[in-house]
């Protein structure tokens, strides 16, 4: 499958690791829009969201969300953070491989939600 973030996971394109276990990998983003941005992201090939609404994926969904406090963690984000996760067309998804965005280490801007 020609995935960005698979081939992120496989080694194939060179990040910068935050974190693994089993089923995760967090790695910073590359275009980062805040002083810490890191992207956690399930090993196994998951579309979105909506690709989660089966049993399977949604295990590895509930492994990427435990993952998260612990990246946070590892981040030193102790006054708190922002976690994100675009879905589709109109929610402005460019890498088609779920993955959520980390953001923190500042007062963050323009709160949607
Ligand atoms: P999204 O727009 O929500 O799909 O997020 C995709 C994110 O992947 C963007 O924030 C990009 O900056 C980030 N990104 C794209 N290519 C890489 C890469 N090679 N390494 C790290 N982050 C990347
Ligand atoms: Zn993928």
């Amino acid at each position: 499958m020609d995935c960005l973030f698979c081939k992120i996971v496989n080694g194939d394109i060179p990040s910068a690791k935050v974190y693994e276990d089993e089923y995760v990998y967090a790695f910073k983003d590359i275009n980062p829009n805040a002083p810490v941005h890191v992207l956690v992201i399930p090993k196994k090939h998951v579309a979105d969201s909506i690709d989660c609404a089966n049993c399977e994926n949604a295990e590895v969904l509930t492994k990427v969300l435990l993952a998260i406090p612990k990246v946070a963690a590892l981040c030193n984000l102790t006054n708190g953070y922002r976690v994100i996760t675009n879905v589709g067309e109109d929610g402005g998804q460019t890498v088609k491989h779920i993955h959520f965005h980390i953001l923190g280490g500042e007062k963050l801007p323009v709160k949607l939600a």
